[in-house]
């Protein structure tokens, strides 16, 4: 008699897809695939206070993000899927009003810095005009960050909060780099408005000129024409800062600038080493250098002036 062996229970076929597709709503809109998921946490301690990020991912698709690195968590690449696959966190304003009300210090809030709050797919899930109503109810000092002219939708409200403001990007004024590495997003002309228009309607908008990429927008003529340009805006502030290249970024723009600019890889090398950030010296030097232009043309280097939160307002009450 032959002895037959058990039939071996065949392993159950790994699930192909990325993590967050397994717990996350899956949906098309022309080309973004977003991921609907409801935010269990919203307020994230940063450096100097708080977050909150209604989206992760940007389809700005800025060859330079530093904050890339998060979609390997979701088990999604930090280059191409960053710029396409949008995590949209449903019911973060539900969520910020609890936590606003329980774990929040009182320290000010930075929002939309996990993926700009005014991209593309806020024009279908509106999920802003939400945080922006919870913040403003908790009497929260908040500074949205984007480069996009959806916010105007939002000005009448963002006008209402008292301790607003709204910091846009631009890094740089020159649309045929704009076009490279900012592919997404709107051009330098139209973000110059968007900041005057801002200012104009009752929201204090200033500029973050970030980030400065070495040896393709430092120089002496670049960093003028910028300063220059966000000056004539009328901005209110102006901020620096030289490009980071954390994991994540590092791997996905040091790709592109092999490719389109092999002969900077070298001095990148020396700039940035092993390691995140530039040199300190050429830091020094750039930030000196915007700082003067910015004295030259009547900007303060600072954030834009938030307006101070009424006496009586609820946020003095949680303290
Ligand atoms: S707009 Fe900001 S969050 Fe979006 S890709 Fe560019 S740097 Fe990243």
């Amino acid at each position: 008699m032959r002895w037959e062996a058990p039939a071996l229970l065949a392993e159950p076929a790994a699930d192909p897809r990325p993590r967050i597709e397994r717990t996350a709503v899956t949906r098309v809109h022309g080309a973004l695939t977003c991921y609907e998921v409801q935010a269990r946490t919203a307020l994230e301690r940063a450096p100097g206070g708080w977050s909150v990020s209604p989206y992760r991912g940007c389809a700005h698709a800025c060859r330079y993000c530093a904050v890339r690195r998060g979609h390997r968590r979701l088990g999604l690449d930090p280059g191409p899927d960053f710029d396409s696959r949008i995590v949209v966190r449903t019911g973060i304003a539900r969520r910020l009003r609890a936590e606003l009300a329980v774990r929040w210090d009182g320290g000010p809030v930075d929002v939309g810095v996990a993926g700009d709050c005014y991209q593309g797919a806020e024009d279908v899930y509106r999920l802003m005009p939400g945080v922006v109503a919870a913040l403003r109810g908790a009497g929260a000092a908040f500074t949205v960050h984007t480069k996009s002219t959806l916010i105007l939708r939002d000005a009448g409200l963002l006008a209402s909060a008292p301790g607003v403001g709204v910091v846009v990007s631009i890094a740089f004024v020159d649309d045929r780099i704009r076009r490279i590495v900012e592919p997404g997003a709107p051009g330098a002309q139209k973000r110059l408005e968007l900041v005057a228009e801002l200012n104009a309607r009752g929201v204090a908008c200033g500029v973050a000129m970030a980030p400065v990429l070495p040896l393709l927008t430092d120089s002496p003529d670049q960093l003028a024409a910028t300063v220059r340009r966000v000056a004539a805006a009328g901005a209110d502030g102006l901020t620096v800062r030289v490009l980071r290249l954390p994991p994540g970024a590092r791997e996905w723009y040091l790709a592109w600038l092999g490719e389109h600019h092999p002969a900077l890889t070298a001095r990148y090398g020396e700039l940035y080493g092993a390691g995140a950030d530039a040199d300190p010296g050429y830091v020094r030097r750039v930030t000196g250098q915007v700082a003067q232009l910015a004295t030259r043309y009547g900007l303060r280097m600072e954030r834009p002036a938030r307006r101070p939160v009424p006496p009586g307002h609820p946020q003095l009450t949680l303290l």
